[in-house]
């Protein structure tokens, strides 16, 4: 299993080559204390810019059928290829995190939903993401693929394939829906839920 590695930067390996510069001049950013923070920053010798790297917000959407059932798509892009996911996706600057559901919901799936309660919210530090998972009633629209959505089809409580899910978050909000939804049913092994990749 590995271990994300927290770089000279403070940041994430994979993260670095993407904040090297001062967005506002250009200049080298530098990694080191700064009067009045609490830990070591990114900042900008040249201007002062400090860059704060925060983790993103994934939104996601288990839609249920009318007959209790969760629609999942098998995933057309990496990570995760050809296994299973609810939709989602990153929270864009000028939505509603409710909109967002709906949105990446309709784009990924073709279906239209309403977003009924929040199911929890899953921290994943590996990836630099908080994911929210929103229960959510479809209301219409046909399921549709995509380049990003080989198929998407409902599976039972009972038959969610867990050993196919593609992320660790997806695995735990499943599991939190099931075991409110469905208590009498067994919940994944804990040693199952550890995925070495993505969300
Ligand atoms: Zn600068």
């Amino acid at each position: 299993m590995s271990e994300v590695r927290f770089g000279q930067g403070g940041i994430p390996d994979w993260l670095e080559p993407n904040v090297r510069f001062c967005s506002r001049c250009g200049t080298a950013l530098q990694f080191g204390p700064i009067a009045g923070e609490e830990r070591d920053r990114l900042s900008c010798p040249g201007c002062g810019f400090i860059f704060y790297v925060n983790p993103r917000l994934v939104v996601t959407t288990l839609p249920i059928t009318e007959s209790g059932e969760v629609m999942l798509i098998r995933r057309g892009i990496p990570p995760g290829y050809n296994m299973w996911a609810q939709p989602g996706g990153f929270l864009e600057i000028d939505e509603t995190v409710r909109d967002a559901a709906i949105r990446e919901t309709l784009e990924e799936t073709g279906l239209y939903v309403e977003p009924v309660r929040i199911v929890g919210l899953y921290s994943r530090v590996q990836a630099a993401v908080v994911v929210v998972a929103y229960e959510a009633r479809i209301v219409g629209g046909q399921p549709i693929t995509t380049y990003e959505s080989l198929e998407t089809r409902p599976y039972a409580p009972d038959q969610i394939p867990w050993s196919e899910i593609a992320f660790e978050t997806s695995v735990r909000a499943l599991r939190d829906w099931l075991a409110r939804v469905r208590p009498d049913l067994p919940l994944p092994d804990p040693s199952t839920i550890r995925r070495n990749f993505g969300a």
